[in-house]
């Protein structure tokens, strides 16, 4: 075995690795080398009844286990994840092909901030329910109360991170959960699997099934799964909420989006450019909440290319692990060929301007990463509303940038689009930056800022871009029911079947 190699991957349930029955893998590959890196096996469908009965037996103690409890073993396993932020960072680059620059100060951060949050929240009383006095002797409380086994369905982009962002909130509510990772990017699961046990968590109660859209289809029908979070596409997210309705189980959607970054006229340039760039460019443009069609004044259309083309030369790709490396490739080959082909299509069928990049590799890479799934940084200009690139959500590193003429079009034409889950603007005018804001359609929003996304801020998309939010206080709200009792001590029921 390669320094680079893992061991085969199993399945997690009942505490510990599990091996599937149903005899298959899939190989997960480093898509900066297109070298594999680990054998990972497919859970069958009795593999996953038996993650779902290990989660059903652990739910009866765990949902009883007395708060103060059950956030000792969250802040433990934070403890874990912190110390060893950087061996999980570099399993996420090799996985995804982010740069370790990014995965080593992101994406386990964020993810174990968010668990912080939760076991924080409920310690605060983040979990009481209300008491509302309907007369003096009578009065309706209302609890709080998990709603059982939860599945956990991840997209490949930021995979220990959508794993945090589920399963703190589920496990901190006194739910347990059958998580399947995108199998793309399957590696973390076992790793924070394995964490949650050492942190005291009891057998059960965090569980990992692998495999494709079928093993993620088979748990949305699954009678003993109560709810469905659902990180994704909004084709599949679709599919996810029709299936899960089926049963009336409970969903939450974070799928994908289009989303609108607006300059306006009095905008510090440097910034909103700054700004674009991170908002196209980070994570190879792998973001859900990029802000890929950038709208800018048509009076400030030159300087604004101009500055932006100066700072391109700012994105270095190369060795994934190297401290200097700020983009890394696609994520695997099948996304590959997708983002190439949108730009293919930007260029022959849109006919948008090329103004930087194109469907070849960055022309600077290092030979050593040559065979990875690379696509330069593209920069599309004189955009128009109607062009497939500009409508559709690519998913990759580009961007669309489209002229303006007055505010109100800008507006428009930035909601103009069935997707909502993210917009901004940037603007020294803040009065117009509130005003501006409230009339856009997305449930994530910034003003001179674009992509922070802390524990704190609740996120969910607008329209197709999803249902119910995740993180914030509003977020544990989608991990409960309320039950009501109504309590009456004046020892009469006011009856209408009295004797006349
Ligand atoms: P997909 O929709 O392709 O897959 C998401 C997950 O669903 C994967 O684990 C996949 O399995 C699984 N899956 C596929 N088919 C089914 C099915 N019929 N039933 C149940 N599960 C299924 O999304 P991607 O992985 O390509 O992720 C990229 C998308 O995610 C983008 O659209 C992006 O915008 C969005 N996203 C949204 C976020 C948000 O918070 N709003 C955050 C991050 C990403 P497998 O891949 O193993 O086949």
């Amino acid at each position: 075995m390669d320094k680079t190699a893992f061991p085969p991957q199993g399945l997690y349930y009942d505490g510990a690795v599990q091996r599937a029955t149903s005899g298959k893998t899939f190989q997960t590959v480093d898509p900066a080398t297109a070298s594999a890196l680990a054998s990972v096996d497919i859970a069958s469908s009795s593999d996953i009844d038996h993650a779902v009965v290990s989660a059903q037996r652990a739910f009866s103690s765990w949902s009883k286990t007395p708060i103060p409890a059950r956030a000792r073993i969250l802040l433990k396993a934070v403890e874990i994840l912190r110390l060893r932020n950087d061996e999980i960072a570099r399993i996420e680059t090799l996985d995804t092909g982010k740069a370790f620059s990014e995965t080593s100060t992101v994406d386990v951060i964020t993810g174990a901030d968010v668990l912080e949050y939760y076991a924080g929240l409920i310690s605060g009383g983040g979990l009481n329910g209300e008491t509302t006095q309907l007369r003096e002797d009578a009065w309706v409380y209302t609890k709080k109360a998990p709603l059982g086994v939860c599945a956990g369905i991840g997209a490949w982009n930021y995979p220990i991170q959508i794993a945090l962002w589920k399963s703190a909130p589920c496990l901190a509510a006194g739910n347990t959960m059958v998580y399947k990772p995108s199998e793309f990017t399957p590696l973390h699961g076992l790793v924070l699997a394995q964490i949650y046990t050492e942190a005291g968590l009891p057998p059960g109660v965090f569980n990992v099934v692998h495999g494709a859209g079928d093993v993620g289809a088979h748990l949305t029908t699954h009678p003993g799964i109560a709810k469905v979070s659902f990180t994704g596409q909004v084709a599949t997210g679709k599919k996810v909420a029709g299936s899960a309705a089926g049963s009336m189980k409970y969903v939450t959607m974070e799928l994908g989006g289009k989303s609108p970054l607006i300059v306006l006229p009095d905008a510090d340039l440097e910034s909103a450019v700054d700004g674009a760039m991170l908002a196209n460019f980070f994570s190879t443009g792998q973001v859900c909440t990029n802000g890929t069609r950038v709208f800018v004044p048509a009076t400030l259309k030159s300087d604004f290319e101009s500055l932006l083309l100066s700072k391109m030369k700012y994105i270095r790709a190369g060795p994934t692990m190297d401290a200097n490396t700020n983009y890394g490739p696609l994520s695997s080959a099948t996304h590959y060929e997708k983002v190439v082909n949108y730009i293919r299509h930007g260029i022959e069928q849109d006919r948008a301007t090329l103004l930087y990049g194109g469907p070849d590799p960055p022309a600077s890479l290092d030979s050593s990463v040559r065979n990875g799934y690379w696509v330069a940084p593209t920069v599309f200009t004189d955009c128009t509303d109607n062009m497939k690139i500009v409508q559709e959500e690519i998913f990759g590193p580009v961007m669309s940038i489209l002229t303006y003429d007055t505010v109100d079009e800008a507006v428009r034409r930035a909601n103009d689009t069935p997707l909502g889950l993210a917009a901004g603007v940037f603007t020294r005018d803040i009065n117009l930056a509130h005003r501006i804001i409230d009339r856009l359609d997305a449930g994530i929003t910034w003003i001179n800022s674009w992509g922070e996304s802390p524990a704190e801020m609740p996120v969910g998309g607008w329209k197709m871009s999803g249902l119910g939010v995740e993180n914030g206080r509003r977020g544990i709200e989608a991990w409960v029911r309320n039950k009501s009792t109504l309590v009456d001590m004046g020892g009469k029921i006011a009856t209408v079947f009295t004797k006349l």
